[in-house]
């Protein structure tokens, strides 16, 4: 096994510090076009769930997707995510 290796469970702590940010002001990095702005600026679009779509060429950034007692999102839009942890 590499030492450098370890489960999901080791990071719990980093997780629950990305997850309680301030999101609006976080910035992504759009996976398609390369813009890079605060997530605030971003275009959503609600249905059976909320798409953020890219203010610039409209390339899905995230998808969020919820029921009584879940959430599911998708970041496959964007290279990155860049959130201030408090
Ligand atoms: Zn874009």
């Amino acid at each position: 096994m590499d030492e450098l290796m370890l489960d999901g469970n080791a990071v719990a702590g980093l997780l629950q510090e990305v997850f309680s940010a301030e999101f609006t002001t976080a910035v992504g990095v759009c996976g398609s076009c390369g813009a890079r702005e605060p997530m605030g600026a971003a275009h959503a679009f609600r249905g059976a769930g909320v798409v953020l779509r890219c203010a610039h060429c409209h390339n899905t950034l995230m998808t969020i997707v919820t029921d009584e007692a879940r959430v599911w999102i998708g970041i496959q839009g964007m290279r990155t995510l860049e959130v201030a942890v408090p």
